[in-house]
């Protein structure tokens, strides 16, 4: 789509939707590297814990020997968390903060000095469409991921004028591992198909769905966009 062959960087990109993303980058043309604690599943995958500053840049030292300037990167790493708020402990919650807040961070700073040289970059982080509403049990999660969208917001400010964009994706009932395990430990409340009668198109999202929407937003034509939170749910939770 691009026509420019980019280096990307996508996080969690070992599983579900990160996954989906970084083989759609591929099929797009870019030189494609997964940060991921288990990347085993994406051919240039490297092992890194994205809440840990040395480790992401380590691992960015050797992409950028092998690939050159990351100008593409998506932040798709995440854990989820169900927990009563008065049960919830700090650690617990510090954690989730960690490594759906505080990777950004680190991934983010790591790499824009990369974009800034180049005078052209895309970051697009997956947030979650539960900062629309809130989500009972699931505080921390979406605290954090409500601290994403702002951080997108402010980033698009103050790098725009260095030809840098920077979007939130936030999904919602995306068909991965993560939900599947939400619905094996009874945590979605009803079935997934309940779920599929409350959505407007009548189906779960898919990962190539929201890959769908990064396709586009890492490509030049989508220069014009920036600090937007671009929901991708079916029609839910808008
Ligand atoms: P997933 O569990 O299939 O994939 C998440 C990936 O992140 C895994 O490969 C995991 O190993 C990796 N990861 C976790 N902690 C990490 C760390 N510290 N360092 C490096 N990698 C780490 O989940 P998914 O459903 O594909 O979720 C992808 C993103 O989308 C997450 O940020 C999630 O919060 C968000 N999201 C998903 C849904 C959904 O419906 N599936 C809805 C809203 C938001």
């Amino acid at each position: 789509m691009t026509g420019h062959k980019r280096t990307a960087v996508v996080t969690g990109g070992g599983s579900g939707i990160g996954l989906a993303i970084a083989d759609r980058l591929a099929v797009d043309g870019h030189r494609v590297a997964v940060f991921d604690l288990d990347p085993s599943g994406f051919p240039d995958g490297y092992t890194v814990d994205v809440t840990d500053r040395d480790q992401v840049d380590h691992a960015l030292t050797e992409v950028r020997w092998a690939f050159g300037p990351v100008t593409i990167l998506v932040n798709s790493a995440g854990q989820e968390g169900y927990k009563r708020f008065t049960n919830l402990s700090f650690d617990t919650w510090n954690r989730v903060i960690d490594v759906n807040l505080n990777s950004v961070f680190h991934c983010v700073q790591a790499v824009l000095p990369d974009m800034i040289g180049e005078g052209w970059g895309r970051i697009i982080n997956i947030s979650s469409s539960s900062t629309h509403s809130g989500q009972p049990y699931m505080s921390h999660y979406v605290a954090a991921k409500s601290a994403v969208n702002g951080l997108t917001k402010s980033l698009a400010l103050e790098y725009g004028p260095a030809g840098i964009t920077v979007n939130a994706v936030p999904p919602g009932f995306i068909d991965t591992p993560m939900l599947r395990r939400s619905e094996s430990r009874g945590l979605l409340g009803r079935t997934i198909g309940d779920h599929i009668q409350e959505t407007p198109v009548r189906r779960a999202g898919r990962p190539e769905d929201i890959a769908a929407t990064c396709s586009f937003l890492a490509s030049e034509d989508a220069g014009y966009i920036t600090g937007q939170i671009i929901g991708v749910n079916g029609g839910r939770s808008t």
